[in-house]
């Protein structure tokens, strides 16, 4: 038998003590009505005595459920259970011989009541189960028995032949109800141990999508910044827009990997939400900025409506509202051939929500397709990879996104007349007094002789840096690991510092402490540029006291703008990531 089952066993006797006693006393009550005798009253008393030994014996293990049980102390408990048992039905032997026919009737009642309830709750630890039911049927069937032996009634005998049917039920009813609960027990075990592997397994999954999204992001950021930097010399008509491919796939296959990385943090329950005091008008404004260029491009008209009711600040996660929004709008703009795009934005100020709407005038989704395209992979038509690009993801994490921050995505649309998207998100009213540090604009020569220290183990990388970083006329000091760039960060003080993560010899985590600690480079400002883009990740960089985490791909403009702004001396704890 199992440590639990005793423990179990242990907490259901705690519970009933109340009731056990309090129906002694009934019983007391009632063997003094119909004898009058002082007997009563002393076995009430043993009674008490003898639940407050089994309360002390048994409360070592109902305290403590996972205590190992020694074979003494389960014997102890055995014992204690016969002595109660044998002192609380002690009073039916009294009224078996001197109730009359009522105190028998309530003898044997009592008894058999006292055998099933002994057999329901003690069925699992068989040791305790027959402490219990041993010398419940000793009185049981010895009473009838001694009745008809000694006072040679015969109808007793029919008694305790009714009692061996009685019991007879009672074991076929106890052996199927211990079946069951044994098959309850190991489908639970069962189904603890497939979690047990699930969890194991999605450990696993975020794993290898941690170590591929940093093996894919370490290439294509060569990729990437090759190409931006072929994008800056002279070059012909044919040879910019070969160069524009290159970026656009790189920029494609970024936002893939993203959406890939974020789709398994949504599955993992791993998605944490940050919450800033930001400009809504603002906000809506730089997407607009960001999508009517191509609009336009395609002759669409992309118009904004944000209700006066509205808060100039929210309190919500910037990044990912940012992210819900620019999927809807990518989608507006990339399904609609012409006519126009309405973003609606609303203020239900009964229930703090923000409404936005994104409407257009597109192509539209079929009614039967309508309820699918939240599904992660799902796209109305196969061939819309093709035509279009995109994945099937975005929809889904958007729709995730805004569940997770407590809001709805929803869609309305009619085929070949266009789409409705309507986001409804609980925003805190923020602040309207609080000045938003404006990002300053970056001077030419903001970077001019600033001495940068740079620790990556790429060559590839370490040369990236230089082409682009040098025309910005920095002198870039180049290290391939986390110990070289504590030598070079203790024998020459630098105006920022660019650290990878993952190296050989020290990691950029360690060398980062360690220069943090003490020397010349104590107060200079760190800026991560990493692969490893998971929340882990950052947490562990925000840790460290870095003034910036940036990923990789590297963003040739967010770099320099970062450093010009660390070099500067301003004072700016918020964490810039390359979002695509
Ligand atoms: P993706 O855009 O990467 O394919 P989404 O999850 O964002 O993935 O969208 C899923 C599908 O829903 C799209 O492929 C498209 O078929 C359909 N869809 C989304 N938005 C619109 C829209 N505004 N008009 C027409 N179809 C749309």
């Amino acid at each position: 038998m199992t440590t639990n089952g005793y423990a179990m066993i242990a907490q259901v006797r705690f519970r009933e003590l109340k009731t056990r006693v309090g129906l002694a006393l009934f019983i007391a009550g009632t063997a003094w009505f119909l004898t009058k005798g002082l007997w009563p009253i002393g076995w009430f008393a043993v009674v008490v005595v003898t639940q407050f030994i089994d309360w002390l014996v048994f409360r070592p293990t109902r305290l403590n459920t996972q205590m190992p049980l020694s074979r003494a102390y389960r014997v102890v408990m055995c014992l204690t259970t016969t002595l109660n048992v044998v002192v609380y039905s002690a009073i039916s032997a009294y009224l078996w011989m001197t109730g009359g026919e009522a105190g028998r009737l309530f003898a044997i009642i009592q008894v058999a009541g006292g055998l099933l309830h002994v057999s329901l709750h003690m069925h699992h630890v068989r040791p305790l189960l027959l402490s219990a039911v041993v010398p419940h049927s000793l009185y049981f069937l010895g009473l009838p028995i001694m009745g008809a032996v000694l006072d040679g009634q015969p109808q007793d005998v029919l008694i305790a032949i009714g009692g061996v049917l009685y019991m007879t039920h009672l074991i076929v009813a106890v052996r199927q109800s211990s079946m069951t609960t044994r098959a309850l027990q190991d489908a639970n075990d069962e189904a603890r141990a497939e979690r047990r592997k699930a969890e194991v397994a999605s450990a696993a999954k975020s794993d290898f999508l941690a170590v591929v999204s940093h093996e894919i992001r370490t290439p294509m950021n060569a990729v990437i910044s090759a190409a931006n930097l072929l994008r800056r010399t002279r070059l012909d008509r044919e040879q910019r827009e070969h160069v524009s491919m290159l970026l656009d796939a790189g920029d494609v296959l970024v936002g893939l990997l993203n959406d890939v990385l974020d789709f398994s943090k949504i599955e993992a329950g791993k998605m944490q939400l940050e919450a800033q005091d930001i400009d809504l008008r603002d906000k809506i404004g730089s997407l607009i900025r960001l999508w009517e260029p191509k609009a336009s491009a395609n002759g669409v008209r992309l118009k904004v409506l944000i209700d006066d009711a509205a808060p100039a600040r929210i309190r919500t996660d910037p990044l990912r509202l940012q992210q819900m929004l620019f999927n809807l709008l990518s989608n507006a703009v990339k399904f609609t051939e012409d006519g126009t795009i309405s973003i609606a934005v609303d203020w239900r100020a009964e229930d703090g929500r923000l409404i936005v709407s994104v409407a257009d005038t597109g192509c539209g989704i079929p009614a039967d397709r309508l309820a699918h395209i939240f599904d992660s992979f799902e796209q109305v038509d196969a061939g819309t990879t093709r035509k279009y690009g995109g994945t099937g993801l975005g929809l889904a994490i958007s729709r995730r996104l805004a569940e997770i921050m407590g809001g709805r995505l929803t869609a309305e649309s009619v085929e070949g007349e266009g789409s409705v998207f309507t986001l409804s998100l609980p925003v805190e009213v923020a602040e309207a007094s609080v000045v938003e540090p404006k990002r300053r604009a970056m001077a030419d020569d903001a970077l001019a002789g600033k001495v940068i220290l740079a620790a990556d183990d790429h060559a590839v990388n370490r040369r990236i840096l230089t082409l682009l970083l040098e025309p910005h006329g920095c002198r870039i000091v180049l290290v391939e690991n986390g110990a070289e760039a504590v030598e070079a960060a203790a024998a020459q003080r630098f105006d920022a510092i660019l650290m990878d993560m993952q190296m050989p010899v020290m990691d950029g985590l360690e060398a980062s402490a360690q220069i943090r600690l003490h020397g010349l480079n104590r107060q200079t400002p760190l800026i991560a540029l990493t692969a490893n883009a998971m929340d882990v990740h950052r947490a562990a960089w925000d840790a460290t006291g870095v003034h910036a985490f940036l990923t990789k791909p590297i963003d040739p403009v967010l770099l320099a703008e970062t450093l010009a702004e660390a070099c500067s001396g301003a004072v700016n704890d918020t964490v810039v990531q390359n979002v695509a």
